[in-house]
């Protein structure tokens, strides 16, 4: 097999393109079909996993959500955006469900760019636990979601991601089966997961979901993580529901200036954006 590298310069990028069409992962507009100057400015290289063509990046959330969930620990959640964000869903279903494995790094960009400060607040931490799909929904999915997003964060905060920590001891319905306020969610996970303890002494440990919806898989999560000597200081999802109860919206003080005008500003600043 030929691997791209090994590939003449000249006539390469035509050759992947014709093989490997990028298209954007939300409207389907080919890469090739971006102006040139776009692409660059927004970094969008071929063959690009996680493309997002301009106008689609524009209408993702502005800036993370930072949720203070009382009622639910960790008490801190960060998230890309809201749940309900039409953007941001669809754009999660295309990652979760159609297996486009590449948009965590965009999703986990834009889950922690600007909460710095509020992440900072609640204790930094030592180590990010994704939580865990039990093994036979792994397979059946492929790839845990949580997981991948988890290593998107851990690649912005530089912190390590240690999945062994935590696992799933019984299966479970998915949460997405009952109504955000359902009390079957928290009954549901409780006592589904076991964790590791800490080795090192460096015990604070972030909780990374996919979604958080009503916050009960988080607090089962943690339960499980504290009860082996853990403390869970902040959780990072790709959406998270402004409107579960007990969870209260902080205005982010050190909100990310809107991704999308890295794109029609001109100025070619993509900084914590792509
Ligand atoms: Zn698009």
């Amino acid at each position: 097999m030929i691997a791209p590298a090994d590939l003449p310069g000249v006539g390469a990028r035509a050759i992947l393109e014709a093989l490997w069409p990028s298209r954007c992962a939300l409207c389907g507009l080919a890469v090739g079909d971006i102006p040139a100057a776009a692409r660059r400015r927004a970094g969008i290289r071929w063959c690009d996993p996680a493309a997002l063509c301009p106008s689609c990046e524009g209408r993702l959330p502005a800036a993370p959500l930072v949720l203070r969930h009382d009622g639910v620990t960790p008490p801190l959640v960060v998230g890309a955006g809201s749940v309900n964000h039409p953007a941001l869903a669809d754009l999660v279903g295309v990652w979760k469900y159609r297996g486009r494995r590449g948009l965590a790094a965009p999703l986990g960009r834009l889950a922690v760019s600007g909460a710095a400060a509020a992440i900072a607040a609640a204790g930094g931490a030592d180590v990010l636990v994704p939580v865990p799909l039990h093994p036979r929904r792994r397979r059946e999915r492929g790839f845990n979601q949580a997981e991948a997003l988890a290593r998107a964060v851990g690649v912005e905060l530089d912190l390590p991601v240690r999945p062994e920590l935590l696992r799933r001891r019984r299966a479970t319905s998915q949460q997405a089966h009952f109504a955000g306020d359902d009390p079957r969610r928290r009954r549901n996970v409780a006592d589904a997961f076991a964790a590791r303890p800490p080795l090192d002494g460096r015990k604070r440990a972030a909780l990374v979901d996919d979604l958080v919806t009503s916050g009960a898989t988080l607090a089962a999560a943690a339960a499980a993580l504290r009860a082996a000597g853990w403390t869970v200081v902040w959780s990072a999802a790709a959406g998270a529901a402004p409107a579960a109860p007990g969870a209260v919206l902080l205005t982010p003080p050190d909100a990310a200036p809107n991704i999308a005008a890295a794109w029609t500003d001109g100025g070619g600043t993509t900084e914590g954006g792509r």
